[in-house]
């Protein structure tokens, strides 16, 4: 199985290599439902202050569906405090608490999902695909696409997409 990427050539400040991969973490937006763009993110996490080296997810899955890249896939990311060195962060674009994540979205988060699983050798379950709000006290993904997670439709697809 292969997935599209389209490459963004973002420009990082020094990343480091992370060591293992046993886990993935589901983002949102918020910001008032945007469909934010691999490039606008990595603007808002340079100017943080202190400065990020850039955008902190591996990957922004748009309204449309298309999938743009983010931090380099073997970097540590900036997603999930504490939990980085282990993990891929996919950001959904968009404000799930209070819209809904379109069908190409999801789709195509779940053939994502599929390809990390199987190039890393991650079981497909709720224990190794997680909402960041699971990992510690956030409204990230949004009550409603933390629905699809907890419902089984985010592994139900990559499961599909797996087999
Ligand atoms: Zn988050």
């Amino acid at each position: 199985m292969s997935v599209d990427i389209v490459e963004t050539n973002l420009d990082f400040d020094s990343l480091s290599e992370r060591g293992y991969t046993d886990m993935i973490v589901i983002h949102h937006t918020g910001e008032n439902d945007i469909d934010a763009s691999a490039e606008q993110i990595h603007q808002w996490h340079k100017n943080r202050n202190p400065p990020w080296a850039g955008i902190g997810y591996h990957y922004v899955v748009m309204k449309g569906g298309k999938i743009e890249r983010g931090r380099p896939e073997w970097a540590i990311g900036s997603h999930a405090y504490g939990e980085n060195g282990h993990t891929i962060g996919i950001h959904l674009s968009g404000d799930f608490q209070q819209a809904n994540p379109t069908p190409e979205q999801l789709d195509r988060c779940g053939a994502l999902v599929a390809d990390i699983c199987d190039r890393y050798g991650i079981p497909i379950d709720r224990a190794h695909i997680v909402g960041h709000g699971e990992l510690m006290a956030t409204s990230c993904p949004g009550v409603n696409l933390q629905a699809l997670l907890d419902d089984g439709t985010i592994t139900g697809k990559a499961i599909y997409y797996y087999n």
